[in-house]
């Protein structure tokens, strides 16, 4: 197994690329050295992304924030301005894990990983978040959504990394929460998990949501008929019932010994009404 470390996204895609046989990005390693010292995986080649200068920060643009892919998740929560405008997108980055993992781990690492109940990607998706991805043919940009097409799977083809996620500016009166069940305190993998993103229009009226759920099926869901059970509302007690009921009916979960497809499907209802709930509230809704 050969090991590189390029200084330009450039390098890392030709490298990626020309590799015969398994060549994989090096985020954090707390998913990848985990799956190679458990022999699941024998990559040719490890191309590690961060020394890549693109890559290694949190900046605000003109258009919202810019993610670099090679940024610990650790440092998304010391931006003030990133935990003001996005408090549940970092809030989700920064229940990853335990503070070792905190100052390793990347949400993309956390996206490209592909696991159906990573904490990032709700709340990623529900934010409107878009992934910037360069490889041999060049760049291009996609929806955080469309990132995933399975455990484990993703879109990206042979020789593409993804640079850095963007997060738009929220406009204003938005307000953004992200929420997961776990058996236990922390260092556990969501059983279920909820991220919910909305503006309000005059006098407190939801104008505009996202919500997304994650944990209940095979890619992390974003549920437009779940938005769309609380845009026009004050999130008063029947908006948040359709809210939940809206996501109920979208769950694909499994059953599995963390939790019945009975428990997930009914918390997932639960959390993204108390995520709804949040999200208003620092929306500056009642
Ligand atoms: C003790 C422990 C606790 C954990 N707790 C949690 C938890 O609470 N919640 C949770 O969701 N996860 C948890 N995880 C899983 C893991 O920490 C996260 O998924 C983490 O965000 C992965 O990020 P990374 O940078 O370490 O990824 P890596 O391990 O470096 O990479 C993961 C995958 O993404 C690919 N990849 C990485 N960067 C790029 C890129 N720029 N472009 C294309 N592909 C890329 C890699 O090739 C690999 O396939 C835990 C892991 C451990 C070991």
């Amino acid at each position: 197994m050969r090991y590189a470390a390029p200084k330009t996204i450039k390098e890392a895609a030709g490298l990626l690329a020309k590799t015969k046989g398994q060549a994989l990005v090096l985020a954090g390693g707390t998913d990848l050295l985990v799956r190679l010292k458990g022999g699941m995986i024998e990559p040719d080649l490890l191309v590690d992304v961060k020394r890549i200068p693109s890559m290694q920060s949190v900046t605000r643009t003109a258009a919202g924030f810019r993610i670099g892919a090679a940024v610990p998740c650790v440092a998304m929560g010391e931006n003030a301005a990133l935990k003001k405008a996005w408090p549940g997108v970092v809030e989700a980055a920064n229940l990853i894990g335990s503070d070792q993992i905190q100052g390793r781990c990347t949400v993309v690492g956390n996206l490209c990983n592909a696991s159906p109940a990573a904490d990032s990607v709700p709340a990623l998706v529900a934010a409107g978040a878009k992934a910037a991805v360069v490889g041999p043919k060049g760049r291009r940009t996609i929806a955080v959504e469309d990132v995933v097409t399975g455990p484990g799977k993703t879109s990206l083809k042979k020789g593409e990394v993804i640079e850095a996620i963007t997060l738009p500016k929220p406009p204003p009166k938005s307000g953004d929460a992200y929420l997961r069940f776990i058996p236990r305190t922390e260092m556990d993998i969501a059983v279920v998990s909820a991220g919910v993103c909305l503006t309000l229009g005059p006098k407190g009226v939801i104008k505009k949501a996202r919500v997304a759920l994650g944990a209940v099926g095979p890619t992390v869901l974003l549920v437009p008929d779940a938005a769309d059970a609380i845009v026009g509302s004050k999130l008063d007690d029947a908006a948040l019932a359709n809210l939940a009921a809206a996501c109920e009916a979208a769950c694909k979960p499994i059953d599995d010994k963390r939790g019945t497809i009975e428990f997930r499907t009914e918390v997932a209802g639960v959390l993204a009404r108390r995520a709804a709930a949040i999200a208003y509230q620092r929306a500056g809704g009642a």
